[in-house]
């Protein structure tokens, strides 16, 4: 039994049941039990792995994606260089040291950390001690002073709340968490509707009890960024996992120590994702102004930003174990049947000008 748990217990309770998406906040942000503000989630003795954390090939080739952005939009002078929800900050570090090579890029660059976690705030601010660019800290991405931006986010977007609603005979209804008779967390559904155009023509004929998610809050971030690129000119880059058509489907999951989780189980000590809708994010950043360039698996984006030559260049001279290791992470990285297919990547621009190595929009 989690601390969390009897607090979400009694909550309930008092007030009745919960949304998914209250769930997830709970979990994740409570300030005395959250996940991400009591755990330490990242790495071998963690929960997961991220891809910066698999290899600093991530971050050093999302650090030259940017400085391709950078003078796609026109090499401005000064710049905000963001980051949502950076973890133990290393795809910045990684990002910064090949954006090096560019002094103009560095020059004209404020740093911007969106982190909520003071916890990790302080694991950011120690990665990042010996970067060319001091970090400032911001609560959400609307705090991020005025300018053009060049904002990264990898993995932020799946630990935002989504809402989940069933199929029922009365329609579609909001999946919600209550009690049962043993006094345990369990699934439900309330009153609340699916809010109109939610709906794929796709998921129209689905079976009773066909669960759609919805995700207002990375899309109401989303807008935000979009409507900013479009002012002040910039670029975003956002990996996830996720799908790229808006599509039925239950994708909350909890995991803990490596392996899935019941979702219900460890309220705060499991980490609790949900899959993002690329196409939702993308229609939320043009919606708030901003192109959005053409989506695509992380392995193709890996691949052509240079993985392999970078990973050459990298096992040059190196040990035959060190050699492997790179050959592993290269793998993991970008093999379809690891992170290179289940996650996507989607880029978008103030004005639609494209920048390596994505295409541009048809
Ligand atoms: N990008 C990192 C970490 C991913 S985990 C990596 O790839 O390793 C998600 C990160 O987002 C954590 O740093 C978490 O504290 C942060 N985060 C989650 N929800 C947030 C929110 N609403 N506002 C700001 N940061 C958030």
């Amino acid at each position: 039994m989690t601390v969390l748990k009897d607090k979400i217990k009694a909550r309930i309770a008092s007030e009745g049941p919960i949304s998914v998406a209250q769930y997830m906040t709970i979990c994740l942000s409570d300030p005395d039990a959250g996940y991400y503000t009591t755990r330490e989630p990242f790495g071998q003795a963690g929960d997961f792995i991220t891809a910066p954390e698999v290899s600093q090939m991530f971050g050093e080739l999302i650090g030259a994606t940017l400085l391709s952005a950078y003078e796609a939009i026109g090499s401005p002078e000064q710049f905000e260089l963001v980051e949502l929800g950076p973890g133990r900050g290393t795809l910045m570090s990684d990002l910064l040291r090949m954006a090096a090579l560019r002094p103009a890029f560095l020059n004209a660059a404020h740093l911007n950390l969106v982190e909520m976690s003071p916890r990790l705030r302080k694991n950011q601010q120690v990665t990042l001690k010996k970067s060319p660019l001091k970090p400032e800290f911001r609560d959400t991405f609307q705090d991020v002073p005025e300018g053009p931006v060049l904002l990264v986010a990898n993995e932020f977007f799946d630990a935002l709340p989504i809402h989940q609603f069933v199929k029922t005979p009365d329609g579609w209804l909001e999946r919600q968490i209550g009690l049962d008779d043993c006094d345990e967390l369990t699934f439900g559904v309330g009153a609340a509707r699916l809010p109109e155009g939610a709906i794929a023509t796709s998921c129209v004929t689905s079976p009773l009890g066909t669960i759609i998610e919805t995700q207002p809050a990375a899309n109401a971030i989303a807008q935000d960024i979009g409507r900013r690129l479009a002012q002040c000119g910039g670029a975003a880059v956002f990996f996830d996992y996720g799908y790229l058509k808006t599509a039925a489907g239950d994708t909350l999951q909890a995991l803990y120590k490596h392996a899935f989780d019941d979702v219900l189980a460890n309220p705060g000590e499991a980490d609790l994702t949900a899959h993002v809708n690329f196409e939702a994010l993308a229609s939320a950043a043009v919606k708030g102004g901003a192109k959005a360039l053409p989506a695509m698996t992380q392995g193709s984006f890996l691949l052509q930003a240079g993985l392999l030559e970078r990973a050459g260049s990298l096992g040059a001279g190196k040990s035959h174990q060190e050699q492997e290791a790179i050959r592993d992470a290269v793998e993991r990285l970008a093999a379809p049947e690891q992170m290179g297919e289940l996650f996507k990547v989607l880029a978008v621009t103030g004005t639609g000008t494209s920048f390596q190595p994505f295409d541009t929009p048809h």
